[in-house]
């Protein structure tokens, strides 16, 4: 470490501008945070935009979320979380709230919001990654009139 970093870590300033007091748990300031949590999202609009993976920006498999390399390391990630909340009695969805003799794997805030979830998709139609599923579907639905031949207004 350099003596001028020493002094910015002495100081508590940010890390990136070196004049701000860093927020409370980061290494730099709150504008600087924001600045590059902007910054980061452009970049992942752009990235997702040229088809590439959002997250490291890296060439995916046409139709796939993200690359093989993130996709993995994603999984690894979620695998350790969960092991760790599941062992410490927490949601594994939050981490944050007990779910100790409840039966359940996530506590009912987060059940509850992955219910509204699941009822606004069904509500709105929409099966991210599923267009295939809903024409046939579709096709389905559209047989059984096709044989009444009429529609009951
Ligand atoms: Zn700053
Ligand atoms: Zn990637
Ligand atoms: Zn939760």
């Amino acid at each position: 470490m350099s003596e001028f970093d020493d002094y910015i870590e002495r100081a508590g300033l940010c890390r990136r501008c070196h004049r701000k007091i860093r927020a409370k748990g980061y290494v730099n300031c709150p504008d600087c945070i924001d600045y590059m949590r902007m910054v980061r999202a452009n970049v992942r609009d752009h990235w997702r935009a040229a088809g590439l993976c959002p997250e490291c920006g890296g060439p995916i498999t046409p139709g796939a979320a993200m690359c093989d390399r993130c996709r993995i390391r994603k999984r690894v990630y979620k695998d350790h979380m969960v092991g760790r909340r599941r062992a410490a009695g927490l949601c594994i969805i939050c981490g944050k709230r007990s779910i100790k003799g409840t039966g359940y794997l996530s506590c009912i805030i987060c059940r509850e919001k992955q219910r509204a979830r699941s009822k606004r998709e069904k509500a709105t139609g929409r099966r991210d990654g599923h267009d295939a599923d809903a024409v046939s579907e579709g096709h389905k639905h559209a047989g059984p009139s096709d044989v009444h031949g009429r529609y009951v207004t």
